[in-house]
């Protein structure tokens, strides 16, 4: 992986910051792809998004279930869960 720590970027009036094409491409990042964020002592972590369970992070089989909207005021309304089907033969053996 390339070294490419510390590249500046400015934010711009609507908060918004380029990423910088190196790192886009290295990482395989495309427009229009999701990016997952993460908050980790004071940086803030721009990961590729990578459908997984929602129990325990496989991206394996997985299956979409409904999202259903918890509030009013969710800031992602077409969020989508998956949960894959290790997790769901256990779930469904829970009677
Ligand atoms: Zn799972």
């Amino acid at each position: 992986m390339g070294n490419y720590s510390g590249m500046v970027r400015s934010i711009d009036k609507l908060g918004r910051v380029v990423l910088p094409a190196e790192m886009k491409r290295e990482l395989g990042l495309e427009n229009e792809m999701k990016v997952e964020f993460h908050f980790a002592n004071d940086s803030i972590i721009i990961k590729k998004y990578h459908e997984h369970c929602m129990f325990c992070d496989s991206e394996k089989d997985l299956v979409e279930y409904k999202y259903k909207k918890q509030e009013d005021n969710d800031k992602d309304p077409d969020r989508k869960v998956y949960i894959c089907k290790n997790c769901l033969s256990e779930i469904t053996d829970l009677k």
